[in-house]
């Protein structure tokens, strides 16, 4: 089910996978190059660290080529 390329939905803004430090991987907002919201999942799906303030709307959600939408 887990699966690297995979695009994290949360709360109608989606995040990228931008790196991973042993269990955890953080994912970056990909809807603006200028927003540092980010989220910290670790393997078993859970967030453990969260910075959800993006400064822009929720329009225009990204159309990704490759992968699938995770909702959590
Ligand atoms: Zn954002």
């Amino acid at each position: 089910m887990w699966n690297g390329k995979n695009v994290v939905l949360l709360d109608g803004y989606t995040y990228y996978k931008k790196n991973k430090s042993r269990n955890l991987i953080k994912w970056a907002c990909c809807m603006s190059k200028y927003c540092k919201a980010h989220l910290k999942i670790d393997n078993n799906m859970i967030i453990r660290e969260r910075n959800t303030e993006h400064p822009h709307d929720k329009k225009g959600i990204l159309k990704v080529s490759s992968g699938r939408y995770i909702r959590l």
